[in-house]
């Protein structure tokens, strides 16, 4: 299939020429044409996917056609919400909207927190048609009044599994209550959860779904492979990794911002460009830090799995888990940032002791056996070496979990070895 077969306006497809795109995607496939023609649309599909698009085209398809009168009015009150749960996320939605929208006289905003609330104020002022929000600042918009919501005709919820897990279900429902009546609606989630399809029962009306990414499928273009080693050696490992295979442009996921503070810091003292992304960043620091890492000027990102949700880098070859996540669903999500749109990717797992009944989940859940190499020189002792003392669970987040090394219990030091183990603006316009 050509996208010159989906029938949108030639403007529209010019735009995705221009990104280079030939074939859609399966979601743009299957949402395209259900969004054209007005439907509800209940999708699970993952980042990485080219759900974006897959909503933003059509999107934009009938925003500009059926009569343009309301697109030349010069000011106008937004006709399309999507929300986000992260701002990361919401920037790259709105620069999708520019991208496509780019031969359009579409215009569009991004409202999000952690940035002046004035200068978005002013462009929703100035009149928009689609507006890409997160809840909290939306609502804030809306209790000024320097937003109405009453011409929304289209309403999208991206990532609404990440929405729930961030507790926004109140301020989704809210939202939702300040809506038209008559509108369509499109539910985007990575997981399909009784709360998701709770969520989506009160939202769509007969909708159609699109299944692209079952949540137990992990993408098939990995290659992923799990290192088993000790905990304390860990940060030496992943220097190693660095060192050895010559790795550039690597996402690292720890599980605590402390934590991925402290090894963005420790692979930087060793020479290797790192900075840490992670919710206590401020929208400035994580801006820059991203354009550092697509510039090539960062080796490697640390993130959290929140602040990770919505970093839209093409062609990302490497994603290392420095630490498993807890949720299962989250490996999925991770290593879904790597081996994107048909690309090659590898997504390595450091893997000691204490972490494999996070393994065993992920396992289950992605329904395949990981496969397990050893570096040499750092193989893992046969006894596991004892868990450090836990803090109280409440705590434990500020803990990084690896802060401080444990006593070594490693013997093996060979050193040499071949190592091969056996955003920005708040508020934008466009033409
Ligand atoms: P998303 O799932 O929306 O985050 O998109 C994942 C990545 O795939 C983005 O970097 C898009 O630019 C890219 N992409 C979207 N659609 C296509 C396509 N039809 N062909 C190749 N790449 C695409």
């Amino acid at each position: 299939m050509h996208f010159s077969d989906l029938g949108l306006m030639a403007e529209l497809q010019r735009a995705v020429a221009e990104q280079g795109y030939d074939t859609p995607t399966p979601i743009q496939q299957q949402a395209i044409p259900a969004v054209m023609t007005g439907q509800d649309l209940m999708a699970t599909a993952q980042t990485g996917t080219g759900k974006t698009a897959g909503f933003t085209l059509p999107i934009l398809h009938r925003l500009a056609s059926g009569g343009n009168d309301r697109l030349t009015r010069v000011a106008r009150t937004p006709r399309v919400l999507v929300l986000t749960p992260t701002r990361e996320l919401a920037i790259q939605v709105e620069e999708s909207v520019r991208t496509y929208g780019k031969h359009l006289p579409v215009t569009s905003v991004a409202v999000f927190g952690g940035v002046g609330i004035n200068p978005q104020i002013a462009a929703l002022r100035r009149g928009v048609d689609i507006l890409v929000a997160t809840p909290g600042r939306l609502l804030d918009h809306v209790q000024q009044r320097t937003v109405d919501l009453s011409g929304i005709e289209i309403f999208v919820l991206d990532e609404a599994d990440r929405m729930l897990d961030m507790g926004f279900i109140r301020d989704i429902r809210k939202i939702i209550g300040l809506l038209p009546k008559q509108r369509q609606n499109l539910l985007f989630s990575a997981t399909f959860s009784p709360e998701i399809r709770e969520l989506a029962a009160g939202l769509l009306h007969q909708p159609v779904s699109v299944d692209v990414a079952p949540r137990n499928t992990a993408a098939e273009t990995v290659t992923q492979k799990v290192i088993e080693c000790n905990r304390e050696q860990k940060k030496d490992l992943l220097k190693h990794l660095f060192d050895t295979r010559g790795l550039h442009q690597v996402l690292v996921f720890a599980r605590t911002k402390h934590g991925a503070d402290a090894l963005a810091r420790t692979l930087d003292k060793a020479g290797i460009k790192s900075a840490a992304i992670h919710g206590d960043k401020s929208q400035g620091a994580r801006t820059r830090a991203l354009s550092e890492f697509k510039d090539g000027k960062l080796v490697a990102l640390v993130a959290t799995d929140i602040a990770a949700r919505g970093i839209d880098i093409d062609a990302l070859p490497y994603v290392i888990n420095y630490e498993l996540p807890n949720v299962p669903e989250d490996y999925v999500h991770r290593i879904g940032r790597t081996g994107r749109a048909g690309m090659e990717g590898e997504a390595i797992s450091l893997v000691c002791h204490d972490e494999r009944p996070q393994l065993k989940d992920i396992e289950k859940l992605i329904k395949r056996t990981v496969e397990r190499v050893v570096v040499e020189g750092f193989e893992p002792s046969a006894t596991a070496a004892p868990r450090p003392p836990q803090p109280p669970r409440g705590q434990r987040k500020a803990q990084s979990g690896h802060g401080q090394p444990q006593p070594r219990t490693q013997t093996a030091k060979s050193g040499k070895n071949s190592g091969r183990p056996q955003q920005h603006h708040s508020g934008s316009r466009h033409r």
